[in-house]
């Protein structure tokens, strides 16, 4: 998740007063016809030019984001079954949230799912995903960016997944006494992290690596038994930003049967978000790992004048600025989820096989959540 931090001021977060308890009714935001994030950012592509193959296959987007509000009006996930999605995983917890917050989103998100069955399902199994894409739902499924929630219990893993916590990675951005983050100081990850890891691959979650320091994801791929994911990563060779990851990292995460899923974030693309760039960044992992170990995970983020972290806390401290990568957060640029059909018929335009772009747009995550998730 981005979660345009350099945009937010501590002031412009309203926090809820104290000891208010969510109540699961409809909300001020759920009862409003336009709930904020619903609005398609660019047009969808017309059905009738959708790759036949787009409309028949599983569509796995890696990672996206609603605000990490309890009981948040979840409508704009309509978005993503709209333009087609089978499965989403969605952000429900970083770092800087607290694991009483977190607990309470996922408390608020399996709430609002459960209470519109027709068009969504949480996604316990593949059966799941393969009854939504014949039911024509999205199935939904949770990650975790960050350990911090885990409050160094391990026994805090199989709580998560039996919420629904489908993938997660160890740091975000920042180290923490579990592993490092993209922007500390290259840290491994320590003893406990080492065990997290074990029960991670144990519970059945997928082990993910974006936002990681480099160290930690080399660490995180030798101790995991199962395959390993960058959820939302691009090439650093193509862009130069420590978030996208260098050909180390992509080789090793395919040697653990595992996939690097391209991110629509601007900033990790490039120059543009033109879906030529997003395959530009498909085709350098392609050479380097295969079809096999690609996919998508776009990162679209729903609310943008939301911001999830805490009060007071300093956006720079997460999100520091970057020498030769310096971006406007209020002019950001991100694909949005009405991209999905246009990346995969762009797949076909630049040769793709049928078979691969099946492959890329959702059934290598399918295969790595057969094994992941048990
Ligand atoms: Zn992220």
């Amino acid at each position: 998740m981005l979660t345009f931090l350099l945009t937010q001021t501590a002031d412009k977060i309203t926090p809820r007063p104290s000891g208010e308890i969510p109540m699961n009714k409809p909300t001020k935001t759920q009862s409003s016809p336009h709930p904020r994030g619903t609005k398609a950012t660019e047009p969808l592509l017309p059905r009738k030019d959708w790759p036949q193959l787009y409309m028949d296959s599983v569509i796995w987007d890696a990672h996206a984001c609603l605000p990490l509000l309890p009981n948040y009006d979840c409508s704009a996930l309509e978005r993503h079954r709209a333009a087609g999605a089978t499965y989403v995983s969605v952000n429900v917890g970083m770092d800087f949230n607290p694991l009483s917050q977190c607990i309470r989103v996922i408390a608020g998100f399996r709430d609002w799912i459960k209470r519109h069955p027709d068009h969504y399902v949480l996604a316990d199994t593949l059966a799941d995903i393969h009854r939504a894409k014949k039911e024509g739902k999205l199935a939904i499924g949770f990650d975790l960016e960050g350990s911090v929630m885990l409050d160094d219990d391990l026994a805090m893993l199989g709580l998560y997944r039996d919420l629904g916590v489908r993938q997660m990675h160890l740091a975000y951005n920042r180290d923490n006494q579990i592993a490092g983050g993209c922007f500390g100081k290259n840290q491994g990850l320590t003893k406990l992290g080492r065990q997290v890891v074990q029960e991670i691959n144990r519970v059945g979650i997928i082990m993910d690596c974006s936002h990681s320091a480099k160290q930690t994801s080399l660490d995180v791929m030798e101790v995991s038994t199962k395959p390993v994911v960058f959820s939302h990563s691009n090439a650093k060779a193509l862009c130069d930003h420590p978030r996208n990851i260098d050909d180390e990292q992509i080789k090793a995460v395919g040697r653990t049967g595992g996939i690097v899923a391209i991110t629509g974030i601007g900033p990790f693309l490039g120059a543009d978000i033109a879906t030529d760039t997003i395959i530009r960044h498909v085709d350098y992992m392609v050479e380097r790992i295969g079809v096999a170990h690609v996919g998508i995970g776009i990162d679209y983020s729903f609310d943008q004048d939301h911001s999830d972290l805490p009060a007071g806390e300093d956006p720079a401290l997460w999100w520091p600025k970057v020498k030769g990568a310096e971006f406007n957060f209020s002019t950001l640029r991100f694909v949005s989820p009405e991209r999905l059909p246009d990346i995969a018929a762009g797949l076909l335009k630049h040769g793709y096989k049928d078979a691969d772009v099946i492959a890329i747009m959702g059934g290598n995550f399918m295969r790595v959540a057969e094994v992941c998730w048990k």
